[in-house]
């Protein structure tokens, strides 16, 4: 069965068709610029040269027509029509406690996705609208709702809730959510197979540092703690957000600087992180490429991200008395082996080796520790499309 993943943002719309016979991948691509002047669509079919799209794309309804047309095409497409897609696995950010698993839509599911919105108002709702395309392009397709939160829904209390008054969780649903859990479902567990163990006799940290970064506690194959929070601002330094700084540092700033709540939002999620401190870029090559040439900021921002990092596989340790296997994954976890590098060798006196020449690899499935190292360190390369591919086939099959 050929099952399409669709990841729907404001003004785009990613998406990958996928053959569950053989888990191959058979088109990707990205709308972009939907509602805005210059949409167009950047197609690619596994063996084919990529394609760019130029049409008008007022809303996402378009948008999908136009990505359907393009996979079914007898030139550019990869199927002879939409029959052949079985099913669509779409991306939910905010599954909040509603979700603690992929569901397949329905109207309740639907229900459950809008009570969301009030906790994810700027990812939930483009969700919705990617959701309500596809129904009404393809009727009588099955779709599955795969939540960005869902794997940190087993959470135990004292993980997930803040010290704030009880009634503030109680009446707005303030707690730690988490995100990028489906990717740390999926490293998790393809850690666990290349390690040939069962995830459940595993105390794992999984490390997804990209632009957004989040570090997880994966034990007996139960997410016990996650660093985003709330929203994925809390945690870790990243490409632009501040990750955990102290909460009175909020109104100071404000006052001070005359900033209302949504420039002050904006301040610590677009304009901090990496960016902030280098005062150069969100990007970590970008970053990299002037601490090389001795820009004292860039190298300042660099390593307080990868101590922010040691600090969490650290306290995770701690939660889980103890560590097996540490993954790294996403742009900057599976192409830096400085930061791999840095954030074992100080995690030594825990018994992590890791070996000089296997961590010089970039973006491949590699068990990176030494053979008499105690912890396991390893890459993995994330897929959330594939996870989000098999959530939706074992639901509808
Ligand atoms: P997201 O999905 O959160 O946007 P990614 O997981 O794609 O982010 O990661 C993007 C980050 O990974 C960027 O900051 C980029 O600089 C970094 N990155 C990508 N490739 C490399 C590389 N070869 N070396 C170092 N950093 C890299």
């Amino acid at each position: 069965m050929n099952i399409l993943v669709i990841n729907c943002g404001s003004s785009s719309l990613k998406y990958q068709l996928i053959d569950m016979d053989n888990e191959k991948e058979l088109a990707k691509g990205l709308a972009e610029r939907i509602g805005i002047e210059g949409s167009r669509v950047k197609h690619e079919v596994i063996g084919k040269e990529k394609v760019i799209i130029e049409k008008p794309m007022p809303d996402h309804k378009r948008a999908l027509e136009i990505v359907i047309e393009s996979l079914a095409d007898d030139e550019i497409g990869a199927i002879k029509s939409m029959d052949e897609i079985g099913a669509v696995g779409h991306r939910v950010v905010h599954g909040g406690e509603n979700f603690t698993k992929s569901e397949i839509i329905d109207d309740k599911v639907m229900e459950g996705i809008r009570e969301c919105i009030d906790i994810a108002p700027l990812h939930n709702p483009p969700n919705i609208m990617g959701i309500e395309a596809c129904q009404e392009i393809m009727p009588n397709v099955p779709m599955v709702a795969v939540f960005d939160t869902a794997f940190h829904q087993t959470m135990p209390k004292v993980s997930y809730l803040y010290a704030l008054p009880y009634e503030l969780y109680e009446k707005y649903g303030i707690r730690r959510y988490g995100a990028h859990g489906t990717s740390h479902n999926y490293v998790s567990h393809r850690a666990a197979e290349i390690l040939g163990k069962d995830l459940k006799d595993l105390k794992m940290v999984t490390c997804h540092l990209g632009n957004g970064s989040s570090v997880s506690a994966v034990k007996d194959g139960k997410c016990l703690d996650t660093s985003m929070g709330f929203t994925p601002l809390e945690g870790l330094i990243m490409g632009t957000r501040t990750g955990d700084i102290d909460p009175a540092i909020v109104p100071f700033v404000m006052q001070k600087e005359n900033l209302n709540p949504e420039e002050m939002s904006d301040l610590l999620n677009k304009k901090s992180g990496v960016l902030g401190i280098s005062g150069i870029s969100s990007d970590f090559r970008d970053v990299e490429n002037e601490a090389e040439k001795g820009n004292e900021r860039a190298q300042l921002a660099l390593d307080m991200f990868k101590y922010s990092v040691l600090k969490y596989v650290g306290a995770y340790t701690a939660a889980m008395n103890g560590v097996d296997a540490i993954v790294f994954t996403a742009g900057v976890g599976e192409n830096s082996p400085e930061d791999r590098e840095y954030v074992c060798d100080a995690l030594e006196y825990l018994g992590v080796k890791i070996d000089s020449e296997k961590n010089k690899v970039r973006g491949k499935e590699t068990i990176i520790s030494t053979d008499d190292s105690k912890v396991k360190v390893l890459v993995v390369p994330t897929n959330e499309e594939l996870m989000i591919a098999r959530d939706t086939l074992n639901l509808v099959k």
